[in-house]
């Protein structure tokens, strides 16, 4: 029992800590359509009206924007050919961060897309995420790999290649990059500032090999052109920028791409990431690790539960709130949340049971799945100017 001085300076500091989280709110709910505005992005509300079944992410606004998707969708609703790409670093295993973007390409699958998946060893290596290319190739193929193939994708139409076991991606950097100028890259990146971590390779991997990954599916070889979609974040629109440019010069469909808000990570430092590993629940934790840090993850709730009670919580603020609907079926929890029907104990308990059981099922797949890895890699050459013939 608090004596009523407690009681006073807790509700004091609920009551600042509640106003605190509503300005934040309202600044990220700010966020993305000014982004939208200043970038001239669509938003994705029509496609999901009209689509009969979009994916979880697009119904909750997860997924909000897009550019060009009007190339894609004709190709989806006729059956023809198209696809999708999104690679990743392999510094680490695969979070729940990662998932999302993997739950978004199984959807796009089953709406009949190729999905094209580059695990980017380079780039780990290059920024210094990985000591070498081979300690990150081993990363991709013991752990990264097989967790992507439990998800549960279908090896017909997924094609995963670690990039420097893929010398053909290189083939078609170069390609790329003769119709890429040095200007346009160091105005889109910013580089020359020889800052830590920034090195020739990585202008080449940016300029060139990530441009040659995202058009890898317009090669004739490969049964392009044909339209293309690339999940992103606001911040990589300068790379659709550049692809659909190197495209055009290459009488390739320029790409079109969906924008993504990314989850929160648990310590609510930003989105979640591998570099943050308390903040992050890796799809190969223990049930003890990933419980620890469900149950100490910041939240948009109150210290004080009575406090939290007739206020309610903030929701559009919670990493436990995204990691619940994003990834679970959670419809009615931000009304649970916001009315004070639930608070953060019982509603971190939920995500703890939620998260465990798709770690068991996730992790018991695992050994099929890493020894099924030869059905995923793609191998199939493109052509390249620069081969002798
Ligand atoms: S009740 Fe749940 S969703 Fe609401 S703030 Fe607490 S943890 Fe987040």
């Amino acid at each position: 029992m608090l004596g009523p001085e407690r009681q006073t300076q807790l509700e004091e500091i609920s009551r600042q800590d509640h106003q605190a989280k509503l300005a934040k709110r309202d600044e990220e709910l700010a966020y993305y359509p000014q982004k939208m505005a200043e970038l001239d992005l669509k938003p994705i509300d029509r496609f999901r009206l009209y689509h009969p079944d979009p994916s979880r992410l697009m119904e909750l606004g997860v997924t909000f924007a897009h550019r060009d998707l009007e190339s894609v969708v004709g190709a989806m609703a006729n059956g023809e050919p198209w696809a999708v790409v999104s690679g990743l670093n392999p510094s680490g295993p695969l979070h729940f961060g990662h998932k999302q973007v993997f739950d978004e390409l199984l959807w796009m699958q089953r709406q009949g897309a190729d999905v094209y998946i580059p695990i980017t060893n380079d780039e780990s290596y290059l920024v210094g995420k990985a000591s070498s290319l081979g300690e990150a190739r081993r990363t991709a193929y013991e752990s990264v790999i097989p967790s992507i193939i439990a998800m549960g994708f279908s090896p017909d139409k997924t094609h995963i290649f670690v990039d420097s076991d893929y010398p053909d991606l290189y083939n078609a950097a170069m390609d790329i990059a003769k119709h890429t100028s040095l200007n346009k890259i160091f105005g889109v990146f910013g580089f020359g500032k020889d800052e830590e971590g920034e090195n020739s390779g990585t202008v080449f991997y940016r300029g060139a090999v990530q441009l040659a990954q995202i058009l890898l599916p317009q090669y004739e070889e490969l049964g392009g052109p044909k339209p293309t979609v690339i999940p992103v974040g606001v911040d990589q629109y300068p790379y659709i920028l550049l692809a659909r440019d190197a495209a055009r010069k290459k009488g390739f469909t320029p790409p079109a791409a969906t924008f993504t808000k990314f989850g929160a990570g648990l310590d609510g430092k930003g989105k979640m990431s591998a570099s943050r590993p308390e903040g992050a629940v890796f799809l190969t934790d223990d049930p003890k690790t990933a419980k620890k840090k469900i149950m100490s993850a910041y939240t948009g709730g109150s210290v004080l539960g009575s406090f939290q009670r007739e206020h309610g919580g903030v929701p559009e603020i919670c990493p436990i709130y995204q990691l619940r609907t994003y990834h679970f079926d959670n419809s009615r929890l931000a009304e649970q949340c916001s009315s004070g029907e639930i608070l953060c104990g019982e509603c971190k308990a939920q995500a703890v049971d939620e998260v465990l059981v798709y770690l068991a099922d996730h992790q018991g797949k695992l050994p099929e799945a890493k020894a099924r890895t030869p059905e995923f890699i793609f191998d199939t050459p493109i052509r390249s100017p620069l081969k002798v013939k």
